[in-house]
């Protein structure tokens, strides 16, 4: 195994796929992170939250994040490159997922905002009008520093598990115009030009059907803020994108597609921030990876360097075959997205089986992360957990992919329902039959068929390592044999 290669992103993803499009920019992308970028992330990660400037000098309510000027240059050089313009360019996510992996290498948090305003972007085209295409997506496709940015913005104080539930926020149609009251609290990207936001439509049903899908501006019409921004949260890493809580007040919405479709839509915001999860969680085992390799390189302990003790030599090996094992899930994941992105309700049964790989690929790779950087900080020894040299910011970042675009839990139970109801795991077995052995897949098969009949409560508890092996079966079916 070349350790070596671990070094570069794009070398990674070189090794991994072969030939990649698009590689002279996505090298320029990577030596701009090398040359500046690095330093920079490093910087706002210890400089810690960002300020919220809530007034201008005479007292007019502005909202204003204050980062410093480089992080702007950051956030744009991955606009300019094409972290969403390609999309649509070339009608496929592939090269923006690429673009994300080499992002994530440097600066998980800093992908955030790439990957919620593309998330934007692709709402508006597949369900906005001609005029919200006009006015709004335009300014998010731009390719220089007036690029606009979007967000995903659908938790609240109660909880992001079970939106069905626990949405208050409320959309009134006034005289043909959509209004929202409530607040969100948490959200990421929080100064973006504009932001999908998750409502419950009044007098609809408490449950996940009542909910819809609004573009919500920052600014109003009429040039005023059209929300607030409450505060700033405090967090212990992504520290990247400013995550804030917002009050809506009356701001003018625009519905997105129909009313009683809201759930599908938010589902397909979360199918684009998952895969992008995958993405930005193995990038980060990767870093984690490279780091604690140099380390271990490097010190000594019983007369060697500690690499070469066979014990700390075999964990390194295994995590680097994990690694790229993961990587091919997360990558076949971002592929059936390219192939199902621009699908709408009823969708096929391809779009079934993406959603299961996606779960699959999101419960397994953030779980990774946060065991290979709490790994990489055991290889440094004490010198791990010391601030100053750095390593112990992966796991601080991989806790944050662990939880947003949802929990553990969350993919493990969607995952559930999406076989039960979908039967999405006959289709994954179909999919993998000429890619493992019968016995393998017929033994992996039963038990999720016997599973799937066990009373709820006990199909609940015993789903995690059920879940877990079903993962590593996948990643092993669709990793090339050497
Ligand atoms: C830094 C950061 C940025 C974020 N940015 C955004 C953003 O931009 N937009 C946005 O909409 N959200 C955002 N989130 C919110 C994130 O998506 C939620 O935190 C996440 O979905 C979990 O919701 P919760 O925190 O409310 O936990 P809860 O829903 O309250 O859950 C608490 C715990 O209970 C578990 N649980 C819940 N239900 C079940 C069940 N049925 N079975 C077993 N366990 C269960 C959960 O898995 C979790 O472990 C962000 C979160 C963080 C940390």
């Amino acid at each position: 195994m070349n350790f070596d290669t671990l070094q570069s992103p794009l070398d990674f993803l070189q090794h991994q796929l072969g030939g990649i499009a698009h590689e002279q920019a996505l090298r320029i992308y990577e030596s701009s992170w090398e040359e500046e970028g690095k330093a920079i992330s490093a910087s706002i990660d210890r400089n810690g939250t960002p300020w919220l400037r809530m007034f201008d000098p005479l007292g007019k309510r502005i909202d204003e994040i204050l980062l410093p000027q480089e992080y702007w240059k950051l956030v744009k050089n991955g606009y300019k490159t094409g972290a969403v313009w390609r999309v649509f360019e070339e009608n496929s996510l592939l090269t923006s997922y690429l673009q994300g992996y080499i992002t994530s290498f440097y600066d998980p948090g800093l992908y955030c905002p790439h990957t919620v305003s593309l998330a934007t972007a692709v709402s508006i085209e597949k369900y906005g009008t001609e005029t919200l295409k006009q006015c709004f997506l335009s300014q998010l496709l731009k390719k220089d520093d007036t690029v606009s940015q979007g967000a995903t913005w659908m938790t609240e104080i109660k909880g992001g598990s079970d939106l069905g539930s626990n949405t208050e926020t409320l959309a009134t149609l006034r005289k043909d115009k959509w209004f929202i009251n409530g607040e969100k609290y948490f959200c990421s990207n929080v100064q973006a030009e504009m932001a999908l936001v998750a409502a419950r439509i009044e007098g609809s049903q408490k449950n996940v059907r009542g909910l819809a899908l609004f573009l919500v501006p920052k600014v109003c019409q009429d040039g005023n803020l059209n929300y607030n921004i409450r505060r700033i949260k405090n967090k212990i890493a992504t520290r990247s994108v400013a995550t804030g809580e917002i009050e809506l007040r009356d701001s003018e919405a625009y519905l997105l597609g129909r009313p009683e479709m809201g759930i599908y839509l938010i589902m397909e915001v979360l199918n684009i921030s998952r895969v992008a999860n995958s993405m930005a969680s193995m990038a980060l085992a990767q870093r984690a990876l490279y780091d604690a390799w140099c380390f271990a390189r490097q010190r000594h302990a019983f007369a060697k360097p500690i690499i070469e003790h066979g014990l700390l030599q075999q964990q390194f090996t295994d995590r680097f075959r994990q690694l790229r094992g993961g990587f091919t899930l997360g990558w076949e994941a971002a592929k059936m997205l390219d192939d199902v992105w621009r699908e709408t309700p009823p969708y096929s049964e391809r779009y079934h089986l993406f959603r299961l790989l996606a779960h699959l690929s999101k419960y397994w790779s953030a779980e990774f992360a946060v065991q290979t950087a709490k790994w990489a900080i055991e290889v440094y020894g004490g010198i791990g957990v010391l601030k100053e040299y750095g390593v112990e910011r992966w796991l601080r970042e991989a806790m944050i992919l662990q939880i947003w675009e949802g929990t553990p839990h969350r993919q493990i139970l969607d995952g559930l329902e999406v076989m039960e109801r979908k039967g999405a795991h006959i289709l994954l077995f179909d999919y993998l039959q000429d890619r493992t052995s019968k016995t393998t897949l017929k033994t992996m098969r039963n038990r999720v068929e016997v599973h799937l009949k066990l009373p709820k409560t006990e199909k609940e508890a015993k789903s995690e390592a059920l879940f877990s092996d079903l993962a590593l079966f996948t990643m092993n079916a669709l990793t090339p044999k050497p």
